[in-house]
């Protein structure tokens, strides 16, 4: 009864469709977890995301969790995480995909799980990285090591939310630095970052970590446009 009192003072929203949420609900209500766009990737459409990449880097595996539409659910999820500092979202997105990859023979080798990093400009305004908590719940259900500390961000580019189409272009100059090098040498990497959109991100640092010897880097992210 208390808790149930303590929500009518403090209501906790849904983080998808921002509706009140039942004190039985975590998260997401009953009715986003059914109707957020499953991409299904690792289990059956692993072609049609590996394709994004196709003669541009080599990469093992790829997937996501949800297809992004514009105006849609998961756009607000993503916006609820980065701009509402929801960073819940990020460990529930996680725990949903680790869950699901640890039981495919695919991702089952995964070493290490390596972020997305943001410019440390960026991670000073925001706070945090949002992929930050979603990668370290697939690491413990890969039983793989989350490290934050190989990737480094080099370009700052403007905020999205005030880019243009024109200037999305622009961002595919991001360039991306490797550190530390030697963790990752030998190792099959899970690459994590939110949206897949034209690629050019996850492009931008595969070309910098496949210059590590040995390395295998697959891919996960929270979702891609369609
Ligand atoms: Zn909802």
């Amino acid at each position: 009864m208390l808790r149930d009192l303590a929500y009518l003072f403090y209501p906790i929203y849904c983080a998808a469709c921002d509706s009140p949420l039942y004190s039985n609900e975590r998260l997401l209500c009953t009715s986003c977890r059914h109707e957020l766009p499953l991409g299904n990737f690792h289990y059956v459409n692993a072609k049609k995301i590996e394709k994004v990449f196709y003669g541009r880097v080599k990469i093992e595996n790829a997937t996501a969790l949800f297809v992004f539409h514009k105006d849609g659910l998961v756009q607000n999820l993503i916006h609820n995480l980065k701009y509402r500092g929801r960073e819940e979202i990020a460990k529930e997105l996680g725990l949903w995909l680790g869950s699901e990859l640890c039981q495919l023979s695919e991702y089952q080798n995964i070493d290490v799980v390596v972020p997305v990093p943001l410019h440390t400009k960026r991670l000073r305004e925001r706070g945090f990285n949002q992929v930050e908590k979603f990668g370290i719940e697939i690491a413990k259900k890969l039983d793989a090591e989350y490290i934050n500390k190989v990737l480094k961000k080099s370009s700052y580019t403007s905020k999205q939310s005030k880019r243009d189409h024109m200037n999305r272009w622009i961002n595919t100059a991001e360039t991306f630095k490797v550190i530390n090098e030697s963790l990752l040498e030998n190792k099959h990497i899970l690459l994590v970052d939110d949206i897949v959109t034209t690629g050019a991100t996850i492009e931008a640092c595969v070309q910098e970590l496949v210059k590590i010897k040995g390395i295998r880097i697959s891919v996960a992210t929270m979702a891609i446009t369609e």
